[in-house]
């Protein structure tokens, strides 16, 4: 580990390391132990100052030219590296996350980093658009109009407790404001702050290296009320954010209620229903039994994208789904969850539905041994009181699935046109099914943001045809996603330059300029 990457519990506001009430512990959720050192809760003036900085670096921040921010990209997922074991050990001390995830997260978080310095170089997110002016043109003429799209300013981001490192600090949010030219303020998740802080000094180095102002990044640790100041701070212009529907909710309404409401792009809730379909089930029910227990269970359950519900039609060959699914989970150890609060949620979700009299406990893993963890617990309910009681299709949050016996594929359809907006929705089909599969297709994707088959929704890839969003509660905007390059949509908006002089427009849109970039040309796509 090089000597800039310590961990101080400071608060690192632009290029300074500061905070005085330092009275915020990580804990180690397996063992319950409190962590060295104390880190400081960020005070109203100490967010002030960030968004300060934040507002002060956006116009040189936002005219760097794509190499220099694709080569600042670069050099943060470069410097991610360089931290080297250290990072990955913090990390399981914080969250109680077996190495391999730890590393191969590192891996995605790098990864996403390099994927939107391709997406800043190639210049399709700049969406440049020439409609030239038509002096001749009957009965009026057409102006010149030329468009791009610029950043929105300083984004507040809110790193989640459950990618300590794809989803925190330099995660998918950070990554792809950062891309589209906003600075950005992160709120770090108090589940890990010595990893957030390890990875808060490699963006600190890097935007030292590339020559950027010091307000283009900073990172603060705090509560509720921390949060809630940096929604409302005048000079934040969006928010990115991934947790509870509560806390979404909450930030989404400071949002709205400012002088100058924000869009909020909060990723919250969601169940991923799965459809067993009857010729799949025929064929293959023990092998979806055993996929199923799989994804549910890993990483404690404590996905986004965890298949938390599924439907299927009522017969043997469900009966065969259940006793393989009950077999994979009978015995199964579990994992430590990420925070005390977290084990506290699912097992006050788990009680709830195991008390509820119409849903039966069909299998569950092995009794817990040890701090902050619970077993894995599959239950099974009827049509009926899936549909009189909305609870049941709420999220809880860990391993936890409810499989609902349908009658036939009209009851099926029927209850799925009821479920909530869902981050996926996946289908387990063979050829026979794909005709009645049609049918539901228009509803899930009414639905869902993502829609699989024969996979399991848990594995979520970055890339450019990837959607990770849904509409409400699985997101506060269904129009975009969190994960992949589409992300940078979120922080940009359009600008249409009227006959302006050449020599006034921005450098991308003059005719010389736009020469090497893709556009479109009168409405005929020009690649370059
Ligand atoms: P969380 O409680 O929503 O917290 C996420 C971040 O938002 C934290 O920084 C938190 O600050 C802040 N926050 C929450 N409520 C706030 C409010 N009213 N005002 C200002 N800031 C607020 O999520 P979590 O800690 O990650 O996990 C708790 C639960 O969230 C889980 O049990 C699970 O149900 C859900 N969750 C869902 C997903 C998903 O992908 N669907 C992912 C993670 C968690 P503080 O730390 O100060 O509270």
């Amino acid at each position: 580990m090089t000597q800039s990457f310590v961990i101080s519990g400071d608060l690192l506001i632009g290029a300074e390391s500061t905070g005085d009430n330092r009275t915020a512990r990580a804990i180690n959720p397996a063992t319950g132990a409190k962590l060295e050192p104390a880190f400081a809760i960020a005070s109203e003036a100490d967010v002030a100052r960030a968004c300060e900085l934040a507002s002060q670096a956006f116009d040189v921040y936002r005219a760097t030219s794509p190499e220099e921010r694709a080569a600042f990209l670069e050099k943060i997922a470069d410097n991610i590296i360089d931290i080297g074991d250290a990072l990955i050990e913090r990390a399981a001390e914080e969250t109680g996350l077996p190495l391999a995830r730890l590393q191969g997260e590192r891996g995605r978080t790098v990864g996403q980093l390099r994927l939107f310095a391709q997406v800043v170089r190639s210049g399709e997110w700049l969406d440049l658009r020439v409609d030239p002016a038509l002096p001749e043109r009957k009965p009026l003429p057409r102006p010149d109009l030329r468009l791009r799209q610029i950043p929105l300013g300083p984004v507040a981001v809110f790193g989640a407790s459950n990618f300590p490192l794809a989803f925190s600090v330099a995660g998918g949010d950070t990554a792809s404001a950062l891309a589209a030219g906003c600075p950005v303020v992160v709120k770090g998740h108090l589940a890990h702050p010595g990893t957030g802080e390890l990875v808060g000094r490699a963006i600190r180095t890097a935007v030292a290296a590339c020559g950027l102002p010091e307000g283009t990044f900073s990172l603060l640790t705090g509560a509720n009320e921390t949060g809630a100041a940096l929604v409302r701070d005048p000079r934040i212009k969006a928010v990115g954010f991934t947790g509870s529907r509560g806390g979404g909710l909450a930030l989404g309404a400071i949002a709205a209620a400012r002088p100058e409401p924000i869009p909020v792009y909060a990723e919250m809730s969601s169940v991923n229903p799965v459809f067993l379909f009857p010729a799949a089930l025929a064929a293959r029910a023990e092998a979806i039994g055993t996929g199923f227990i799989e994804s549910l269970t890993l990483g404690a359950g404590q996905f986004c994208t965890n298949p938390g519900l599924l439907f299927a039609i009522d017969g043997p060959d469900l009966d065969r789904f259940v006793a393989a699914a009950s077999a994979a989970l009978t015995g199964r150890a579990p994992a430590p969850m990420l925070t005390p609060g977290i084990h506290a949620a699912f097992d006050k979700g788990v009680a709830a539905l195991a008390d509820h009299e119409a849903v039966k406990t069909v299998a569950h893993g092995a009794p817990a041994e040890g701090v902050n963890r619970s077993p894995g617990i599959f239950f099974e309910t009827d049509v009926e009181p899936f549909l009189a009681d909305e609870r049941l299709g709420h999220e809880v949050f860990g391993a936890a699935g409810l499989l609902v016996r349908c009658k036939d594929i009209d009851q099926m359809i029927a209850v799925a046109e009821k479920l909530e907006g869902q981050l996926t929705a996946t289908l387990q089909i063979e050829a026979g099914d794909h005709a009645v599969a049609a049918k539901l297709l228009p509803v899930l994707e009414r639905k869902a943001g993502r829609i699989l088959a024969n996979g399991w929704p848990t594995g979520v890839e970055v890339s450019h045809a990837m959607v990770h969003g849904g509409p409400f509660p699985a997101t506060s905007d269904s129009r975009t996603t969190s994960v992949g390059t589409l992300a940078i949509r979120r922080f940009l908006r359009p600008v249409s330059y009227q006959d302006l002089p050449e020599g006034l427009l921005p450098v991308e849109l003059r005719d010389e300029g736009i020469k090497g970039l893709p556009h479109l040309l009168d409405g005929v796509r020009k690649a370059h």
